[in-house]
């Protein structure tokens, strides 16, 4: 089987979105990209969570062609792959219909920098505008808007978040569902204070170092 370690990460991380609250039923997905080899894992289409074993989890060169699998892949593979190839930067995808996140995409906003943790995406979430599921237009709405951000609202649907690895994306997703809930909550009881451009860029510079040094 190709690409073992990542099918188990898309299980793993598969889970990992349910208990987190950040996706319900088989909704959201995920992939990872193997730049070694070319090929990218992916969660198939409408498969339950708890259910899924790595094996069912679907293969494909980054033009979309399935390697190994079974089952269709994630119906957003257009975006996933699109992201992936978009950015070197990028080899996790997750997509999540998280509820705060979701909120604000469903007002047609961005997500300001109500709290330091955008910084997660950058000075803000861009937001990209609203298409059908699974089209070639949400794919390049989705490409138009998020430039060098690590998060991107979905107009009326959802949120996509990317990352070096799955970690990254995942703690970006997590980060930033409480930061809209933030400005949700802000929002039912005035206009929040929204910290500047110049702060987010220093905010940025002390991600970079953040943590344990290795
Ligand atoms: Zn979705």
């Amino acid at each position: 089987m190709r690409l073992l370690e990542e099918r188990e990460a898309i299980v793993q991380y598969g889970r990992k979105l349910i208990t987190s609250n950040l996706t319900t039923g088989s909704g959201g997905n995920l992939s990872i990209y193997n730049r070694a080899e070319g090929l990218v894992a992916i969660k198939p289409s409408g498969v339950d969570y708890f259910e899924m074993k790595p094996k069912d989890v679907v293969v494909v060169a980054p033009d979309g062609q399935i390697v190994e699998g079974d089952l269709q892949p994630s119906s957003e593979i257009r975006f996933h792959l699109a992201l992936l190839r978009y950015r070197e930067d990028i080899n996790a995808v997750v997509h999540t219909h998280q509820v705060y996140a979701t909120t604000i995409a469903c007002m047609n906003w961005e997500l300001p920098a109500v709290h330091y943790l955008v910084g997660f995406s950058g000075n803000k979430v861009p937001l990209a505008k609203y298409a059908t599921f699974g089209s070639q237009e949400l794919s390049d709405n989705i490409i138009a808007a998020i430039g060098n951000y690590n998060a991107c609202l979905m107009a009326n649907h959802g949120i996509v978040t990317v990352g070096k690895d799955f970690g990254s994306a995942f703690a970006t997703a997590e980060e930033l569902e409480l930061v809209s809930r933030l400005y949700y909550q802000t929002k039912c009881i005035g206009e929040p204070a929204i910290l500047s451009d110049k702060e987010m860029i220093t905010i940025g510079e002390k991600f970079q170092t953040y943590g344990q040094r290795k």
